[in-house]
């Protein structure tokens, strides 16, 4: 992996407003610094390039890995691949919405992705409710 510059790095972080690109967890309530992601990592051929980079949370990082895909929870015996939502070039609220602090998934995209990085785990739930109630999330 090559190293992502300190330059690089804030551009990224910018251009996601410094809040996780999955999750939408601000980078302020996160426990530690979000980090620069490989969306699809090397070994499935992505490259070191802006359009292959997000800002993403330790949690999301951590769940998703070097995945790249997985199977539809609400077709689990179609055993249909899905791939997970890439931030560069999917639209968040086309798969995902925010329903009293948990995401929903609203197309197979959504689902696997929910499922795969573990977007409702309680911590995270618990953030968004609170921002919401502070009107500092819409
Ligand atoms: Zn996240």
């Amino acid at each position: 992996m090559t190293a992502i510059l300190g330059g690089q790095r804030r551009r990224i972080a910018e251009r996601a407003a410094y809040q996780c690109e999955y999750c939408h967890l601000p980078e302020r309530c996160a426990g530690a610094l979000h980090e620069v992601h490989y969306i699809i990592p090397a070994r499935h051929g992505g490259g070191n390039v802006p359009e292959n980079l997000c800002y993403a949370c330790l949690s999301c990082i951590l769940h998703k890995g070097t995945d790249i895909a997985s199977i539809d929870p609400l077709r689990p015996d179609d055993m249909i691949v899905v791939p997970l939502f890439h931030p560069r070039q999917q639209a968040w609220a086309q798969h995902f919405r925010l329903v009293d602090g948990r995401i929903e998934g609203l197309t197979p995209v959504g689902r696997v992705t929910v499922r795969q990085l573990d977007l409702n785990d309680l911590q995270r739930v618990e953030i968004r409710r609170r921002l919401h109630r502070l009107k500092r999330q819409p």
